[in-house]
């Protein structure tokens, strides 16, 4: 009898063992992000202007078990959907039939397969030498942003193309403004996602509007331009705080009345994933934006072939990123891939353990970048297989 006791003692310390190490491994296992979206261009991209079909478009996201998609409606200056506020690309929708809003299409279609759709925007970069110049700073040149030489980016476009508008004036700032509440107002979106959300550079902006009022605002009554402001300078740290609350401010303003609209929109931004310099070098305090609420997701870009680095980094810098909004409501949802130069190559499965790495760094979602790429990659069928199952 005894010895019965002592094999069912035994037995049950076995029993035990086993369900502990099972809960363990379990906890192990990295769950697969629920949040899963992919940034697409309004037109072909390889095949511009030709506009998307939406449903083919949603029928391959529907497929890879996607549930987001970040269309970009504002790609430089111009505008992909019908708007009252700001210059349409006339050659895009010179290929739509009719009146039809290719916007209203693609939210339809995406509805209809339960796909979330939060529109993409570059908001302070306005136009690229390759388009044109940016159509608003024709209308208003004195809108443009101005390098420390105090030169307008009408003259010398940033980083050689690039034409912005400043951050820190009630013109732009109104007209950006406008466009968002045009679409909260006007679509049945679910989420805005802000691009280009920042200063070209540390160059910038040094017009006579920014000099004024950064000197107001701290109350100084001269600075010897640029040489106070830049590195080492007597008002550096000042300035730099200052520059990007232009930014802040204009996060927080545009958010809330966007939220006034659609109180449940989720607002977005694509950031730099480093949080000290993206506020040195672009003016991007998006740890300020995550604390405070003015965001209820970031997107930190975190393209690793585009940086040179193996696909581990995604998760290293995910984590870091998740770090920085420890405390905060706000959610992390890495942009994984990168520019098509660098992606179109990229093996299916490394886009797979790009996702997965974003995972371990703990993402609560996931945004590819760009539908272009992972179709110019074939990744499509690989990215369905790792989603299908939960
Ligand atoms: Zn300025």
């Amino acid at each position: 009898m005894k010895k019965y006791a002592e094999v069912l003692i035994v037995a049950l310390i076995i029993f035990t063992l086993v369900v502990v190490v099972f809960v363990y491994v379990q906890s192990l296992r990295v769950r697969k992000v629920q949040n899963r979206g992919v940034y697409v261009y309004m037109y072909d991209f390889l095949d511009y202007p030709t506009p998307r079909n939406w449903t083919l478009v949603t029928d391959v996201l529907e497929n890879a078990h996607l549930n987001m998609m970040f269309p970009l409606v504002k790609h430089w200056g111009f505008l992909y959907y019908r708007s009252d506020v700001g210059p349409l690309d006339e050659a895009y929708f010179a290929q739509i039939t009719q009146d039809a809003d290719p916007l209203r299409v693609l939210i339809d279609e995406a509805h209809k397969k339960q796909i979330e759709v939060h529109v993409w925007l570059m908001m302070f970069a306005d136009g690229h030498t390759s388009t044109g110049t940016s159509r608003i700073l024709e209308q208003h040149p004195d809108w443009a942003m101005v390098n420390f030489n105090g030169k307008s980016v009408l003259e010398e476009p940033a980083k050689g193309s690039q034409y912005w508008l400043c951050p820190s004036q009630e013109g732009p700032r109104t007209y950006l403004k406008n466009i968002i509440e045009e679409l909260a107002q006007n679509y049945s979106i679910d989420g805005i996602n802000f691009d280009y959300i920042r200063y070209p550079d540390e160059n910038y902006c040094f017009c006579d509007h920014c000099k004024s009022k950064f000197m107001s605002d701290n109350g100084i009554a001269s600075v010897n331009w640029s040489r106070d402001v830049l590195e080492s300078g007597k008002h550096h740290d000042a300035w730099i705080a200052w520059r990007s609350q232009q930014i802040t401010s204009f996060v927080e303003e545009v958010s809330s009345e966007a939220r006034k609209i659609k109180p449940n929109i989720r607002i977005s931004a694509s950031i730099y994933p480093f949080a000290s310099d993206a506020v040195k070098i672009f003016g991007q305090d998006w740890a300020t934006w995550a604390k405070n609420g003015y965001v209820d997701m970031v997107n930190p870009m975190i393209y690793h072939r585009d940086y040179g680095e193996g696909v581990d980094w995604v998760r290293k810098v995910t984590t870091e990123v998740k770090r920085a909004l420890a405390g905060t409501r706000c959610s992390l949802h890495p942009a994984v891939g990168g520019g098509l130069a660098y992606t179109r190559q990229m093996p299916a499965e490394e886009w797979v353990e790009a996702i997965k790495m974003a995972e371990r760094g703990g993402a609560q979602g996931v945004v590819l970048f760009a539908y272009v790429c992972v179709e110019e990659a074939g990744a499509w069928e690989a990215i369905g297989r790792y989603f299908e199952d939960p």
